[in-house]
Formats: structure tokens, C-alpha cells, sequence
């Protein structure tokens, strides 16, 4: 894996690019997603500017040298497989296995001039990372005692990966052991060069033998379906009768932090867990403010320049970076793809985050909450719907049509998150959200919808005249306009409190976890989303005056749910009572939250639109019980072992040297009185420590003997997360009173100041 550390500077590079129009072998990865030109760069200037500075690399070049897209298959494909294929990833048609045999080849050939040895069919199970089996592309010895390259069609299309080792929530009890995996092949294949060489993945769903989704992508790519039908009834009742698809687009910016790898080391909460299960605040923290979008310090930037090439070369978009909030912390956002790609891509991101950061003698940590006290880390998920022939449903349009169109999808929308509410706020729970959804800095537990002042004020007048006859534009008031103004143009207030914005041409999911896949809120927006258009179409289908029907339609949503929507601080308490009143639900943990998974409400829905089915949404509950009360554990086990071997010895060690000096102060005839008191104060910590980890032991243990399951999890989130809170309060006290050296790991200082 080590290629060496690269000396480089960000900058320098930045230097050296000019920015021009997309050409030719760039568009091929982001075919389908007409309206959208991916800048990159020509014209190099390799001056070098100063020593260190690192090599220009033309991006342009290098864009998707490793992806087997659509420049590829056309070049190495016959014309009719090509077709074939282009058939298959736009219009679903099935592929036959002789066409496969051909893909297979092509691809094996070109993998192997990439230097590729092996293939994996690259999956996405409910482990929250994605997993492959490497088979080597060799065949069985020939007379001749030498071996071919092969790579079959079947090989390409189906994987039967032993299914008995991943999670599958009692799937595997009710149906069948094996699984299998079957390539997804809207989602290109790619190259990827590490440690073990250089591998051809191939992005596939995962199943049982009969057919219940074992994996993230198989509801996504299902969901994906269902939204394009829904949103395409809805565009025919508008006058389209040329659209054949409608396409999700997600943006995924992602979150992370950086900290010194052998640092790192000495913790054995951040090796086993991902995050800081002890740690006194540091001086400074985040107050002043300082980091965010300050100037990139130079080991950072050698990682940001590594990580972006390594990402182009395997067809992410690697797009805009920056420091965040908190010291350490940064951010990487990708140009927005189609969703089953853009969750791809965003495992590649969280994946090169983490290899690269080993590269350049740092760890990547992509927990939601490292540090306490600190800014987390979450993972932002845009999403657009755009029809195939390039209209995206979520932007206002130029005509009074276009816009009765928007609003229409606008009030579905909010519809959809008012009912489906609990749903949403289930998609983003993972164990180390709970530390920071309604914490003050990401969004609050309360599922809400931002529009902004403009929207706002159209959405009153729907609700009070059932028509929008004027439009705020600038604070001022136009009357009589008959469009709507240009939202994304005009997006005043960014509102960053909101955990559902509407961003002028898309929306903002802002609760997703930064460990987390982007997959799981995915499916439930697309399908929530659906479920309203085909309501909505339902109805106004059957309707003998269209225009009528529709405006009803949009005043009667907007006046239903007009409740969802939210445009002030997210973060007061204020909106907490608020909330309450209009009977929003607040769910406030990751335990709390699963139960939406398996109401009656949320089978029915994912059931008739073939999404889910009853017993792939119970199996998924119990995952994330289990998920959450393995989590809990880890930690609780972790911190056990850090204050029993390191934490109280070290303590213990200290108390003796204080005691040796009060003697020693004493006999000498001078005032020990300090000594003394800081004695008494540290000896009565390290009792409260050992009474707190005690206690923390029996939890854990009465956790560990209960079955697998709800009470499992309800049992650690009640009582096992309090005792390592008990645990913590007097060992971060003890922090700020112990000798730094007397210390047995690097504290918050350490970690986040000094990358
Ligand atoms: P920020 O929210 O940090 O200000 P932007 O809103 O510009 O940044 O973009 C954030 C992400 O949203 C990027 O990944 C971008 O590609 C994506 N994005 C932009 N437009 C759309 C769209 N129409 N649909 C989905 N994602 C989009
Ligand atoms: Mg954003």
C-alpha cells in the first residue's frame, strides 16, 4: 500500500490548473446527467514554483483512466454488444448470457492491461463497509502446464459469495443460507490499485438464493425504479410524453478528520472503536472559529492532492474541499451523480479517504463523533430528480405551467416527509449519530423541511388564496409576477440548522451519519417520494378538469402539511416545544428510532412499491439492534480495559509520587499544603473512577448475557451508555488535574491541534 510519502503542496497545484469546459472522455462517466459539465483541466504550466513543490498532473488525462465506462465500451465492444449493454443500464432490459461473454472478455482484457490479476464482485452488505472476495482471473493448468486468463459472462453477471457470514437479521433462518451477488452494471466497473495490485471491482447488488435483498444496494437500485415510474406519471399529466426515465442525483459531501497516525496508536478507543471515549477539552477549541475555511496546512494538502487523484483516476468527481468547523476537520464533496453511482462513489471516497491518510502517516477518522465537545462529523446527501431529457423536477420553471408542475412536486415532497417522518430520522440512526442529532451543531432529532423566505411566502398564499400571485424577491415585494423567481439563484438564507433544506434546485438531507452509507436514506426519500406522486397521480388522472384538480391538490397539501415546514433555528429549544405542538415526533436515539422500520405504515408502503418486503424490513430492524448493542459493547469493553490497565495505573503511579513529595515537602519544614490538597482531590477521583468502571462492568456484563435483540439494545442505550457517561465525568477531571507526563495518551490537544 505504500507508494512513499509524497512531498506536495495544494496550492501549488491549484497554481498550475486553468479550468475549462468538459471534452470528450470525461463525459463518458457521467453520461446521464445531461445540464451538468464537469470542469477539468488543461493547459499546464509545470513551473515550479518552489522546491517542494509537487508534480502538475493533468487531470483531464487521468479523469476515469481506470473506469471501464462508456469511452471504453465503445471503443472495445462490437457494436451490437454495445447497444446490447447501453440497453440494459438505460432501459433495464435484460442481458443474455452471450453478450455478458463478450463484456466479460473485453473488460478481463482491458483489466489485465491496467495490470489487474484478480476481479471482485464488489458488494455492499449491512455491515455499514463494503466487502469482496478476490478470485484471480487464472484457469485450470493446460497440458502444457501454463494457465490462461479467463472470465466468463456468468462470472461477470453472478457471484455466489458464501452468505452465511454477513448479516442478514434471521433472512438466512426463514430462507436460505447462500447468497449471491449480480453485477449492477449502471454503476461502471473500475480498477483499483493497492497493496494487493491492481484489482478489477465489479459494483454489485447482493441477495439471498430467493431474492430477499441481503445488502444496501439491491432496495436502492429497487427504489430508484419505483421513483422514475411514479415521477414519470406525474410529467405525462403535465404534457411530457417524451420522457423515458426519471433519474435520483445525490451529492454526497463528506466529513472527516485527520489526526497523526502515532498518536493514533496510543488510543485504544480510536483503534477500537473510531472515537475518543475519554478526553478533557483542550484551551482552545473551536470557539474562535478559525478553521473553518482557513488555509489548508501543507500535510493536509498533500493528502487532499493525493486522495483527489487517486479518486479521479476511478471516475469520482472529486470536487470541492475545505477545513470545517472543528480543528482537524475537513470535507470532500464529489459533483452529484445518479444515486446508485453517487453511493458507489461515496464508499470509494470514505475507502481512499482512509488508504491515503495511511500514506501520509495519519488516520482518517470517519466517525460521526471523535471527539466530545468537539464538532462531529456528518455526511450531507443533495438529491435531485431529473427526467431523461433533462428537466430536474425540483427547479422552478419559466412558465405558469412549469411552475404549477414544481409546486405540485414541492407539496408531494412535503407530504411525503410529513408522513413518512419517523422513516427519515430511522435512515440517518447509526450508534454514533445518537452523540449528535439535537446536540447543537448537526441537525436537531426533529424531522422538518427549510424552503426559505421566497417559497415560505408562495406556500401562504397557496394556503390563505389557493394561488401565488406575487413573489418575494430581494425583501421586496413583486406583485402581479407570473413565474416564480429563480430560487437557486436567490437562496438567501442557508438556514445550516435545518435538517431538510430546500437548496434552490434540490434538497438537503443533512442528518445522514459520516460513517454511514448515503444508500439507506436514499431509498427511503425516493420511496416516500414516489408514494406521494403516485397518490397525487392517483387522483388527477381521474380528474375532468385538470387544472382545477391540481390546484385543489396543491392548496389541500400545502394546507396538510404545511406543519413540516420549519425556517427558523433548529438548534433553539423553542422549536423542541414548537414542535411538540404541531405533533412533529422527536426521536432522539438510534433505539428509539427502528421501530418506524416495521409499522404497519412503513410496510404497506415499501411492500406495494416492491421495495421491501415484510420480512427483509423485520430482518433489517434486527441488524441494527444488533448493530447498535455490538457497538455499545465494543465501547464499553474498550473503555474497561483503557481505565483498568492504563488509566487508573497511571494514576495510582501519580498518587504515589504526590505522596512521596507531601513526606518529603514535610520533612524538609516546608508548607505542603498544595501537594496535600491535590492529593486528597485526585485520591477522591481515582475512588469515583473505580466505583463508576465497576458499575460499567456489571452493565455490560447483564448486556452481554441478554439475547440478541430489541431489549438487548433498549438495555444499553438505558443503561449501559450512562455508566461509561459515569465512567468518563471523573477520568476527564482527573485529566485536567494530572501531570501531563503522568498521562498515559495523548489528549484532545494533542490530537486535534497538532496534525
Ligand atoms: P454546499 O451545500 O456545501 O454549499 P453545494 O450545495 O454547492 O455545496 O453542493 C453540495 C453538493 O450538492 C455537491 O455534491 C453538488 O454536486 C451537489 N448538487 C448540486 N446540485 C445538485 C442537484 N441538482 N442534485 C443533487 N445534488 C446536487
Ligand atoms: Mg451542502
Amino acid at each position: 500500500m505504500n507508494k512513499g510519502v509524497p512531498t506536495g503542496s495544494w496550492s501549488a497545484f491549484f497554481y498550475v490548473m486553468r479550468v475549462t469546459e468538459v471534452s470528450a472522455p470525461c463525459t463518458a462517466q457521467i453520461s446521464g446527467r445531461r445540464n451538468m459539465r464537469l470542469p477539468v483541466v488543461t493547459g499546464f504550466n509545470t513551473r515550479k514554483e518552489t522546491e517542494n513543490m509537487s508534480e502538475a498532473i493533468n487531470v483531464a488525462e487521468i479523469f476515469g483512466e481506470d473506469v471501464f465506462n462508456d469511452t471504453v465500451m465503445l471503443e472495445r465492444l462490437p457494436k451490437k454488444v454495445y447497444k446490447d449493454l447501453k440497453k440494459t443500464i438505460e432501459e433495464g432490459k435484460e442481458l443474455d448470457l452471450a453478450t455478458a461473454d463478450v463484456i466479460a472478455h473485453e473488460m478481463k482484457e482491458w483489466a489485465i492491461e491496467k495490470g489487474a490479476t484478480h476481479y471482485t464482485h464488489w458488494f455492499q452488505p449491512l455491515t455499514g463497509v463494503t466487502a469482496e472476495k478476490h478470485d484471480s482471473f487464472i484457469s485450470a493448468p493446460l497440458d502444457n502446464g501454463k494457465v490462461l486468463m479467463s472470465f466468463s459472462g456468468k462470472e461477470l453477471i453472478k457471484g455466489e459469495p458464501d452468505a452465511s457470514s454477513f448479516p442478514s437479521g434471521g433472512l438466512r433462518a426463514t430462507f436460505e443460507a447462500r447468497g449471491y451477488t449480480a453485477w449492477d452494471c449502471t454503476s461502471p466497473a473500475f480498477v483499483r490499485h493497492d497493496a494487493a495490485g491492481a484489482t478489477l471491482c465489479i459494483p454489485t447488488a447482493f441477495c439471498s438464493y430467493t431474492g430477499e435483498a441481503l445488502d444496501q444496494k439491491t432496495p436502492l437500485l429497487r427504489s430508484m425504479e419505483v421513483i422514475s415510474e411514479q415521477a414519470l406519471r406525474l410529467v405525462r399529466l403535465f404534457g411530457n410524453t417524451t420522457a423515458k426515465k426519471v433519474t435520483p442525483s445525490v451529492g454526497a459531501e463528506q466529513e472527516y478528520f485527520l489526526v497523526d497516525a502515532e498518536k493514533f496508536r496510543l488510543r485504544k478507543d480510536l483503534i477500537y472503536t473510531g472515537r475518543t471515549l475519554f478526553g478533557a477539552m483542550p484551551p482552545k477549541g473551536q470557539e474562535l472559529d478559525d478553521h473553518y475555511f482557513g488555509t489548508i496546512r501543507q500535510r493536509i494538502a498533500g493528502f487532499m492532492k493525493d486522495t483527489n487523484e487517486e479518486l479521479w483516476r476511478v471516475g469520482v468527481t472529486a470536487k470541492t474541499q475545505h477545513n470545517e468547523v472543528a480543528p482537524a476537520q475537513h470535507e470532500l464533496a464529489p459533483i452529484y451523480a445518479p444515486a446508485n453511482i453517487a453511493v458507489d462513489h461515496n464508499h470509494l471516497v470514505m475507502q481512499t479517504l482512509k488508504r491515503v491518510a495511511g500514506r501520509h502517516g495519519m488516520k482518517c477518522l470517519l466517525h460521526e463523533k471523535p471527539f466530545a465537545g468537539v464538532n462531529g462529523s456528518g455526511k450531507h446527501d443533495n438529491w435531485s430528480i431529473t427526467t431523461d431529457d433533462g428537466r430536474n423536477l425540483l427547479e422552478p420553471g419559466k412558465t405558469p405551467h412549469e411552475n404549477i408542475q414544481f409546486l405540485l412536486v414541492l407539496t408531494c415532497i412535503l407530504k411525503a416527509v410529513d408522513e413518512h417522518a419517523d422513516l427519515l430520522r430511522e435512515s440517518a440512526a447509526d450508534p454514533g449519530n445518537d452523540h449528535r442529532l439535537g446536540a447543537n451543531e448537526a441537525p436537531p432529532a426533529i424531522i422538518s423541511v427549510f424552503l426559505g423566505e421566497q417559497l415560505e411566502d408562495v406556500l401562504q398564499q397557496l394556503i390563505s388564496t389557493g394561488e401565488a400571485t406575487h413573489s418575494l424577491k430581494g425583501g421586496k415585494l413583486e406583485t402581479g409576477v407570473r413565474t416564480l423567481p429563480d430560487l437557486a439563484k436567490d437562496a438567501t438564507d442557508r438556514n445550516r440548522t435545518s435538517p431538510f433544506a430546500f437548496t434552490g434546485n434540490k434538497f438537503e438531507f443533512r442528518m445522514v451519519g459520516s460513517r454511514d452509507s448515503v444508500a439507506g436514506p436514499n431509498v427511503v426519500i425516493n420511496t416516500i417520494v414516489a408514494e406521494a406522486f403516485s397518490e397525487a397521480c392517483d387522483i388527477l388522472e381521474k380528474a375532468d378538469d385538470f387544472e382545477m384538480a391540481v390546484h385543489d391538490l396543491i392548496k389541500q397539501y400545502a394546507i396538510e402539511h404545511h406543519r413540516i415546514v420549519f425556517n427558523g433555528n433548529g438548534y433553539a429549544q423553542a422549536w423542541v416545544e414548537e414542535a411538540a405542538r404541531r405533533g412533529l415526533p422527536n426521536i432522539s436515539s438510534m433505539v428509539e428510532a427502528i421501530p418506524a422500520l416495521t409499522t404497519e405504515k412503513s410496510v404497506s408502503m415499501f411492500e406495494r412499491f416492491n421495495v421491501f418486503t415484510r420480512a427483509e424490513l423485520e430482518s433489517r430492524a434486527e441488524i441494527k439492534y444488533e448493530n447498535y448493542s455490538k457497538a455499545i459493547n465494543i465501547e464499553a469493553r474498550t473503555m474497561i480495559d483503557m481505565a483498568s490497565k492504563q488509566i487508573i495505573p497511571a494514576v495510582i503511579r501519580y498518587t504515589k509520587s504526590l505522596a512521596d513529595t507531601v513526606v518529603a515537602v514535610k520533612e524538609a519544614g516546608a508548607d505542603m499544603s498544595v501537594q496535600a490538597g491535590l492529593l486528597t482531590e485526585v485520591s477522591g477521583l481515582l475512588a469515583e473512577t473505580k466505583k463508576a468502571l465497576e458499575a460499567l462492568i456489571l452493565a455490560a456484563d447483564k448486556a452481554s448475557d441478554m439475547e440478541e435483540g430489541k431489549q438487548q439494545a433498549e438495555y444499553c442505550h438505558s443503561d449501559v451508555v450512562p455508566a461509561m457517561e459515569a465512567l468518563r465525568k471523573p477520568v476527564d477531571e482527573l485529566e485536567m488535574i494530572v501531570d501531563k507526563e503522568a498521562w498515559p495518551m495523548p489528549s484532545y490537544g494533542d490530537l486535534i491541534f497538532e496534525v
